[in-house]
């Protein structure tokens, strides 16, 4: 830190994301993008005609995206928020709803962004441990009277909640706001958006990062009651109201538009997973129960490191997390169909003749 820093930040510790490399081609599995390109809709909204009305500013309602959003879910006006990323969108949650008397719970493995956050608006936290089988269970929050965030599926686990067990976290008590993070919940999940009629204290947050293959174009989205919509639109425009450029609002409404294209491309991600699952349980790795676009593998032959880095020197890209209770594991973004062919391919090089150790 320089010697200008203002002493509420001298000890920030940013989030780091996973690597994006320059230069050297690799199979990029790390940071669970889709393997497929936008909507071909998204391409052709985003032509010569709108870049060349680039000299205005966006619409700071970005109507034609919450409208859109509003209708794919058939919500009451004004149920939806939109945000450059959906890491915007909790950050906007955080600093809206928490603070040194309102603090925040959340699973000990999970998002890495939620204790940077917590950290950033100077909020505190505690962690709630999932259970041995790397479960969320519901009952070990009744007792919190601070807000609670849990991304559906869990990040870094995969590992999913019924809706049933939204509701209950929900319903065990009205003092305390619910966030539930559902970045992934489009690859074989059931949202809990339809909650947010019968609860105000629920709050869901979506993204387009990943399921709708425009991680690029930074899109996110919240769904709440209006009262608290409105709550985030007030932080929003006190502090960037043109969050959402011209580009990104006609990319999200052509996305949201195309409901084909996108259950072509999500249906691909669960045929591909599933088909991973079971190939590289063949080879003897042990691998989590996921509903997501990623995977987290161990094997008994090769610690988590090791196979991260043998692979990366085999041009395979995937995550570790030096995390004492997931260390044994490698995360695996779901890519195309020959991108995990290589990887289970190199796998089986890797392990082929190693004792257990
Ligand atoms: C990827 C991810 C996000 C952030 O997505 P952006 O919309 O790209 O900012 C949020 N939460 C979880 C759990 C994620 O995995």
């Amino acid at each position: 830190m320089g010697r200008f820093i203002s002493d509420k930040f001298k000890k920030l510790k940013a989030y780091v994301p996973g690597e994006q490399p320059r230069g050297t081609e690799y199979i990029k599995l790390n940071t669970n993008e889709s393997p497929f390109p936008p909507s071909p809709l998204v391409i052709k909204a985003l032509g010569e005609k709108e870049v060349s009305r680039l000299n205005l500013y966006s619409d700071p309602t970005a109507q034609t995206l919450t409208d859109a959003l509003e209708k794919y879910y058939d919500l009451q006006k004004g149920s939806a928020f939109v945000s450059n990323g959906s890491d915007e969108s909790l950050a906007f949650i955080f600093h809206a709803f928490c603070d040194s008397k309102k603090r925040i719970a959340f699973p000990d493995i999970t998002y890495g962004f939620y204790p940077v956050f917590a950290d950033f608006f100077g909020i505190e936290y505690k962690k709630v441990p999932l259970d041995r089988d790397y479960r969320i269970r519901v009952s070990d929050y009744s007792d919190i009277s601070d807000n609670v965030i849990i991304a559906n599926p869990n990040a870094q686990t995969g590992i999913y909640l019924e809706p049933e067990e939204i509701e209950e976290l929900v319903s065990q008590r009205s003092d305390r706001l619910v966030i539930i993070d559902e970045a992934y919940i489009d690859f074989g999940g059931k949202s809990a958006i339809p909650l947010i009629n019968k609860y105000d204290n629920l709050i869901v947050v979506q993204t387009f990062s990943k399921s709708r293959n425009l991680a690029g174009m930074r899109i996110g989205m919240a769904f709440s009651d209006p009262g608290i919509i409105n709550d985030l639109n007030t932080l929003r425009n006190s502090f960037n109201p043109y969050n959402l450029d011209r580009l990104a609002i006609l990319a999200g409404t052509g996305a949201i538009e195309d409901r084909s294209y996108f259950e072509e491309c999500t249906g691909k991600i669960i045929r591909t997973r599933e088909n991973t699952v079971k190939e590289l349980e063949k080879l003897g790795f042990y691998i989590l129960d996921s509903k997501a676009n990623f995977i987290m593998a161990k094997s008994k032959l090769i610690s988590g490191g090791e196979l991260y880095g043998t692979l990366k020197e085999r041009g395979i890209l995937v995550r570790h997390f030096d995390d004492e209770r997931i260390r044994d594991f490698v995360r695996i973004t779901i890519g195309s169909d020959s991108q995990m062919s290589a990887l289970i391919s190199e796998c089986k090089k890797i392990t082929d003749g190693r004792k257990e150790i």
